[in-house]
């Protein structure tokens, strides 16, 4: 089958327990849960997504015939060391289109697959590492994985809904970094670094804001300087980070780019 790609490009994930990691990002065009038209966003199921997955205008974006050109194609902006190779499927929504020919294609170039969904559609045997964001009450496809991170507040998603669910990291992200959020939910527990943890909701969704790489978020913290009502902002959205480091990913944030 052909793939409908919006970008391709090397940077940091800058969300959930990979924070601070090296990776190629694939995103595909379309979505399940918006068209992407503004139009259209009232009526959508999900309703504040602000990234553009409209197309295959990005760059590298386009319409690649086979699995092997797309995972090629993905192979050549990887830069770090080849028994590091990790790239992250994401979109829209990857796994509308991701099947088993491009996890083989991907893994035959040695890399490591990570995906993030929106859980409403079924996964290809084969991923190394899935990241389920759940969206107001689309029903989950994907009940089990490795990261569950619930973009918080969403009326019809509380977090307790998805407590029970099989997954090794739980997280909360801010809807809107330049929102009161982190004012609302993190001022009663500040850590001893000055920095702040989100109040735990429950026992197993622990809100762990703190990236597991402290020198990413000084540097982005430093970086793009946000602040709400003194309270910082601790994780930047992984477009805005993605954006800053575009032109030298692998220098600008000088370690841990890679996993120990
Ligand atoms: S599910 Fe994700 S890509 Fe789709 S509209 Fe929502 S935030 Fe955007």
């Amino acid at each position: 089958m052909s793939y409908a790609v919006k970008e391709i490009f090397l940077t940091l994930q800058g969300e959930g327990a990979h924070a601070g990691r090296a990776a190629v990002f694939c995103r595909f065009a379309g979505c399940n849960l918006w068209t992407g038209r503004e139009q259209d966003r009232l009526e959508a199921v999900c309703k504040f997504c602000d990234t553009d997955f409209v197309g295959m205008d990005g760059t590298l974006g386009g319409r690649y015939a086979n699995a092997e050109d797309l995972a090629s194609a993905i192979a050549a902006q990887w830069e770090g060391p080849p028994e590091h190779c990790y790239t992250v499927l994401t979109g829209g929504e990857p796994l509308l289109q991701v099947d088993p020919a491009l996890v083989d294609a991907l893994h035959a170039r040695g890399f490591t697959i990570a995906v993030e969904t929106n859980g409403t559609v079924a996964a290809p045997p084969g991923l190394d590492w899935i990241c389920v964001s759940p969206k107001a009450d689309a029903p989950l496809k994907i009940s089990r994985g490795s990261e569950l991170k619930l973009v918080y507040p969403q009326a019809k998603a509380r977090p307790e809904r998805f407590a029970g669910l099989d997954f090794q990291h739980f997280f909360l992200q801010p809807i809107n970094i330049c929102t009161n959020f982190s004012g609302n939910c993190c001022q009663s527990n500040p850590n001893q670094n000055g920095t702040r943890n989100m109040v735990s909701l429950n026992s197993r969704l622990s809100c762990l804001t703190l990236l597991n790489s402290r020198q990413l978020l000084e540097f982005s913290v430093k970086l793009l300087n946000l602040t709400t009502q003194g309270t910082h902002i601790l994780r930047p959205s992984c477009r805005i980070l993605s954006q800053v480091v575009r032109h030298d990913p692998i220098r600008a944030a000088g370690r841990n780019l890679y996993p120990e």
